[in-house]
This record gives C-alpha cells, sequence and structure tokens, in this order.
C-alpha cells in the first residue's frame, strides 16, 4: 500500500510513522509513507494555501489550487485511482468496518485541513471520502489522519506478528473484545479467572464468548443489537 499524505504540518508525522508497529510495516514493506506540504504546490510567488472566505466571516479558508495540484501529482504514477480521503468533522463517523474496507486499497491520500475549512470545491469534485474521527473539532486534520492510518496499517498482511489476532479485536467480530489476564495468577487478592487456569480449551473459549457479550451488553447495547439482527440474519439463510 502506498499513502500519500498532504499536510501543512509534515513535522507531526515523523514520531507516528517513524515508531513501533507502523515503522516497522514500512521495513517489511507492507506500506511506504509519503508526507506532502502542499504548500510547495501553490502557484503563487508567496505559496500561499488559503485565503479569505467570500461573503466575510471568521477565519481562513484553504484554497483548491495547492491541493487540487498536488492530488492530481500523486496520482499519476498509477493506473487504478486512489481513495482521497478528506479529513473532516462533517465527514463519516470513522468505524473498523471503513478501517477494513480502506485496508483493501492499494494507494491512499490523506488531506489534512487546518484554519476554518476547506473551500467546497474540493469535498465536491476531488475527495472520494470525508471521514471524522468523532464529534468535536480538532485545530486540524493530522491528528485523524493518523487514527486512521495506524488503524489500516495494522490490518494489512504480514504487519501484526500474529495474522489473526486482528480477527478478535473489539469491533471485527461486532462484539467488543473478553477480558485478558496475566501472570501472576493472584496479585494482591484479585484472583484470575479459575477457568483461564483450567487448560480446558473449549471452556475457555465459552467463557470468553459469554465474556464477550456481557461486556458489549453493559458497554455498548448499540453494538451489541445491531449484532443480534446480523446474527439472525445469518441463521435464516442458513435455513
Ligand atoms: N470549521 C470547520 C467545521 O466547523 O466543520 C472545522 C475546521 S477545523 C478547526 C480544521 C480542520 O481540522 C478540518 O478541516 C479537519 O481537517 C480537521 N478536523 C477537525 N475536527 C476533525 C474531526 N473530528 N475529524 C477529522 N478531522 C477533523
Amino acid at each position: 500500500m502506498k499513502i500519500d499524505i498532504l499536510t501543512l504540518f509534515p513535522e507531526m508525522f515523523s514520531g507516528v510513522l517513524g515508531s513501533s508497529i507502523l515503522k516497522k510495516a514500512a521495513e517489511k514493506e507492507a506500506v511506504s509513507y509519503n508526507v506532502v506540504n502542499f504548500r510547495e504546490f501553490s502557484n503563487d510567488k508567496h505559496k500561499t494555501v488559503d485565503d479569505y472566505p467570500y461573503g466575510g466571516g471568521a477565519g481562513m479558508v484553504l484554497k483548491p489550487q495547492p491541493i487540487f495540484d498536488a492530488v492530481e501529482y500523486l496520482k499519476k504514477d498509477f493506473n487504478t485511482d486512489p481513495r482521497i480521503v478528506l479529513l473532516c468533522p462533517q465527514g463519516e463517523t470513522y468505524t473498523q468496518k471503513k478501517a477494513e474496507e480502506l485496508a483493501n486499497e492499494e494507494h491512499l491520500i490523506f488531506i489534512c485541513g487546518h484554519y476554518e475549512g476547506y473551500d467546497e470545491r474540493i469535498r465536491e469534485h476531488l475527495v472520494s471520502d470525508e471521514i471524522s474521527i468523532g464529534d468535536y473539532v480538532l485545530t486540524g486534520g493530522e491528528l485523524g489522519a493518523m487514527v486512521v492510518i495506524d488503524s489500516v496499517v495494522r490490518l494489512l498482511p504480514g504487519v501484526l506478528g500474529n495474522d489473526d489476532s486482528p480477527i478478535y479485536d473489539s469491533f471485527s467480530s461486532g462484539l467488543l473484545e473478553h477480558p485478558h489476564y496475566t501472570r501472576p495468577a493472584e496479585f494482591r487478592g484479585m484472583k484470575v479467572p479459575e477457568v483461564l487456569l483450567s487448560g480446558n480449551h473449549k471452556k475457555i473459549n465459552e467463557w470468553r464468548e459469554a465474556e464477550s457479550l456481557k461486556r458489549t451488553k453493559t458497554r455498548r447495547p448499540d453494538l451489541l443489537e445491531k449484532y443480534l439482527i446480523e446474527q439472525n440474519k445469518k441463521d435464516k439463510n442458513l435455513e
């Protein structure tokens, strides 16, 4: 996968892309990152990227020209169309399902906004996806892009030590994951559930499934409702 990131603050990405699993993923050549300052694409002599909003009002608006030109430049070496993701509080709320969808792509371009927002023509005529990472407003799209990139790259084949592990993560199955314990079996009087020490894998799996359902019911009843509807549909199709 090739990931291009358009930002006015490229230095923000070095820590995240240069550490831990995201760094290893690039070393293993599962992904390559290219962080681009779209100011370089501005065609005026002051390298301006923003301007006052038509009609007046607070804040500056990102101009279309530098962003359109940067995206066209980044697309030119590819035969297939990239997914062009605009980070934006007005976009669809990001989910694990969306991460799984993006993980199937060959080329992703992220556009990180700043200031008051984007010229609407970027939204209407350039991007394929608008993603919000939650119902709150950040100063820029960089943290949002990092969130999306982290969650996508860990799904790429060969990136995690155990390829199966994303399958059991919260949200992948539609439920929250079961609790985990490690040694010691007793810590300050707090004990690990007996069943996990039993060595009986059937019982351990039953316990994990039950805990996963219980946890989802108490913490995210909305997810449990969706999960049960899906299960019902699957059961009907098998009949
Ligand atoms: N005026 C805009 C609005 O009300 O929709 C908010 C602009 S915000 C200050 C500047 C930039 O931060 C946005 O263009 C976007 O790139 C990014 N951003 C802010 N909140 C975000 C969120 N929840 N998810 C993703 N990106 C966000």
